[in-house]
């Protein structure tokens, strides 16, 4: 943007200056170095944050070590106490997060951000709540044998999440890792800590200093020196498969407890039947569960259609109709369903994916396609819901995370095929089945290899419900009671002899 030229409405007039949280001071990158973020939708620089690197992340991580004692020694029902005060202050400035994440990731304000900000105010109330039941159990060893187990904080969490939920998927780390008497640095995603940096102001408003750090940067200068920092006592990573396998390798060379949260090409299985009455809501729950409106940069996307042969074209032909009515602009407008890819990058690579798929598969292109190389949409990294047919489950469209609108449809007869291709991958983090047989549709699920599976329905992750990968999707689990305790608990038995 030149300095004569207005920007966009909703859009910051200067860049949107943020510094990262250390022990409770908001502070530059010890070498001063900075680091830009774009607004997908404009291609244009809206924000500066700091550079972060080992030096800043050795700081942090000091911070929450220094924190740890008098926060691990509070009740932990006082501690949730403050948890559900960031939950208030996180709804009422929800908004502005919510609009602040939209500019910065892309993802629609009324669709994405928006559901996605009172999702994250919604995990520190529901953890806050929780926080008293990091307890233990009592084990029957004999009348003069006192055994119990404990439910211990960890100490410092080193925590690293992505670009395409950066709200939640922050909340969903910090607040059950604190509310169990962690102290944490998170390190937000390069492309969008803007929206993660005001979760980090409302937790500062309410928690003694230390307790959360939230450090800004590149994977591997901060990221890399966090997992390796010997002062981190679990690692809860969220991104892709390849640089979880880097977080495990550190992880392993100290032997600290790992979560990971990993990729995933999740199959949607689609049995004839649900055409019996039209089928719309079947084409509706595999639009959602492609998540068309974030743009498929979800780790749960269901981006293999198997579709059963019968109803194959029929099918289709209603998918293409809902995806092509789904608006595409702005984030900011309220008025569109879907925004734009977070970078260049990630643009490049998806429509490298449509190619090779139209390359191998002319003619079978069923809407979509590359996006215009000009006029409006041309404007920001903008594609377009595409669905491309007669796909083998062979192919690397197929096989590949694309995290991008490329929805591969795969026919199928005899069901035992459809679950076999539906297994046929090194992932296993979500799955979907549409049928109206529920006996049918639950015995696909129990058969399907992955850590989530949604029968008749393609919605997102719930608080409560534990939530993890099978195979290379991850390692352990978040997003509940059990998930906090596992992930940000030690178990520690007590035994006492009653008659000494
Ligand atoms: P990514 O793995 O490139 O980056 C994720 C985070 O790791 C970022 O903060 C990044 O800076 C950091 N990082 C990069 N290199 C690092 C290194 N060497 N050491 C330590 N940290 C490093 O992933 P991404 O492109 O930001 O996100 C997309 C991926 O995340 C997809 O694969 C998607 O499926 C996955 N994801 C998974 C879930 C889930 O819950 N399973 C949720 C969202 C996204």
């Amino acid at each position: 943007m030149t300095s004569t030229e207005q920007p966009p409405d909703g859009y910051p007039a200067g860049l949107i200056e943020s510094r990262m949280l250390i022990g409770g001071e908001w502070v530059d990158a010890a070498d001063g170095r900075t680091l830009d973020i774009e607004a997908p939708a404009r291609k244009l620089a809206i924000g500066r944050v700091p550079r972060g690197g080992a030096a800043d992340v050795d700081r942090a991580v000091r911070a929450a070590a220094a924190a740890f004692d008098d926060w691990r020694r509070r009740p932990a029902r006082e501690r949730g106490a403050l948890v559900l005060k960031i939950a208030e202050g996180l709804a009422a400035r929800a908004e502005r997060i919510a609009r602040t994440q939209a500019l910065e990731t892309g993802n629609a304000l009324r669709t994405q951000t928006r559901p996605e900000a009172l999702l994250a105010a919604d995990a520190f109330r529901y953890f806050g709540g929780l926080a008293g039941e990091t307890k233990g159990e009592t084990i029957p060893l004999g009348e003069n044998t006192l055994s119990y187990t404990r439910r211990e904080p960890i100490g410092v969490v080193g925590a690293i999440v992505p670009w395409n939920a950066p709200v939640s998927l922050s909340a969903m780390k910090i607040a059950p890792a604190i509310a169990a008497g962690n102290t944490i640095v998170l390190k937000a995603a390069e492309d969008a800590p803007l929206a993660v940096l005001l979760i980090a102001e409302v937790c500062a408003e309410h928690l003694p200093p230390g307790v959360v750090n939230v450090i800004t940067g590149y994977g591997p200068e901060a990221g890399a020196a966090l997992a390796e920092h010997p002062m981190v006592g679990k690692l809860s990573f969220t991104g892709s498969t390849q640089v979880g396998k880097l977080v495990m390798h550190a992880a392993a060379e100290r032997i600290v407890p790992v979560s990971l949260e990993l990729g995933g090409k999740s199959p949607a299985i689609v049995y004839p039947d649900v055409m019996d009455d039209g089928g719309d809501w079947a084409v509706d729950c595999v639009m959602a569960s492609m998540r068309f409106t974030r743009q498929s940069q979800s780790c749960t996307a269901g981006s293999r259609l198997f579709l059963h042969e019968s109803v194959y074209d029929r099918f289709l032909e209603k998918l293409a109709a809902k995806a092509q009515a789904l608006k595409i602009g702005d984030p900011l407008d309220e008025a569109n369903d879907v925004g734009a890819l977070i970078n260049g990058k990630q643009f490049r690579r998806v429509c490298d994916y449509i190619e090779d798929g139209l390359a191998r598969n002319p003619g079978r292109l069923v809407c979509g396609g590359l996006p215009p190389g000009e006029g409006p949409l041309a404007r920001g990294w903008f594609t377009i819901p595409t669905v491309i047919a007669g796909v083998s489950n062979e192919w690397r469209l197929a096989r590949e995370e694309i995290f991008g609108p490329v929805l591969v449809a795969i026919p199928w007869k005899d069901e035992e095929d459809a679950i076999r291709m539906a297994n046929d991958s090194h992932y296993g983090l979500a799955g979907y089945v549409f049928t109206r047989d529920l006996a049918r549709g639950l015995r696909a699920a129990h058969r399907i290899e992955s850590g989530w599976v949604q029968v008749n329905q393609g919605g997102g992750q719930s608080l409560g419900q534990p939530y993890g990968g099978f195979k290379q999707s991850g390692l352990g689990r978040e997003f509940s009671l059990d998930g906090m305790l596992e992930s940000f608990t030690h178990r520690k038995a007590v035994t006492v002899n009653l008659a000494a």
